[in-house]
């Protein structure tokens, strides 16, 4: 019920756009949606990516270097964009700025985009720290995350963890194994239903992927056995 006037206040802002056009985010063209249809085309879909990290490559190849040499947990990641220009200043709106309809554009084009030949039993948005929702208002991952719930008809639970520890910003830290131990032991399962096998977390942006790792190793440690990772944006 926590979340509910964010969802509410989604339909709303998709039911405007549609009533009155207004103007596209990016470029100001009148449009139904908050993005026009050339910006849409325009975003910088992700092409060839690592299928354990969803590291963008320049050319197809199975995993990155990275994986090679270090694997994550989870077993593989989708990602709709590359995170540059414009999907950065996007994600900003949607996070920082309460643009719920971008937000909601975003999750619509995930459900979309990520394509799965069996759905997973439930998806799990990546927990904020209870200080950064209380100033944020909602997590970012979990109104994504109910999107594609919703498109795929897979069960979404946000309960099933928390993230305990306050961590520095990833993407502030440089090494990888600066990233890695930043988030060690920040999150705590606190309940994985019995039926669950497969589980999808859900996240706006990976960077290295170690907050995903993270929480991935907590589940896996739960007894579920297989962790896969969606993203809107992979931050190389
Ligand atoms: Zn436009
Ligand atoms: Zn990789």
């Amino acid at each position: 019920m926590k979340y509910l006037p964010h969802t509410i206040m989604t339909y709303l802002s998709r039911l405007g756009y549609w009533l009155l056009p207004q103007s596209c985010f990016l470029c100001g063209d009148i449009s139904h949606q908050p993005l026009c249809h050339a910006c849409l085309a325009d975003l910088p879909y992700q092409q060839t990516a690592c299928n354990r990290c969803a590291y963008v490559l320049c050319s197809i190849s199975e995993t990155c270097e990275n994986c090679r040499r270090e694997p994550v947990v989870f077993e593989d990641a989708k990602t709709v964009f590359a995170y540059e220009y414009p999907v950065d200043k996007l994600i900003h709106a949607a996070k920082f700025h309460q643009n719920l309809a971008i937000l909601d554009l975003l999750g619509q084009l995930m459900a979309q985009y990520i394509t799965v030949e069996t759905l997973p039993d439930v998806l799990i948005p990546v927990p904020l720290h209870p200080s950064g929702l209380r100033s944020r208002g909602y997590n970012q991952a979990l109104e994504l995350a109910k999107v594609i719930a919703r498109y795929h008809h897979i069960p979404l639970d946000y309960t099933a963890c928390q993230c305990i520890k306050k961590k520095r910003k990833q993407s502030t830290l440089s090494g990888r194994s600066e990233r890695r131990k930043n988030v060690q032991g920040i999150f705590q399962v606190k309940q994985v239903k019995s039926h669950w096998q497969h589980v999808v977390l859900v996240d706006d942006v990976v960077t290295t992927g170690e907050t995903a790792n993270e929480l991935a190793k907590v589940f896996l440690q739960a007894g579920i056995q297989r962790v896969s990772v969606w993203c809107c944006a992979r931050r190389n």
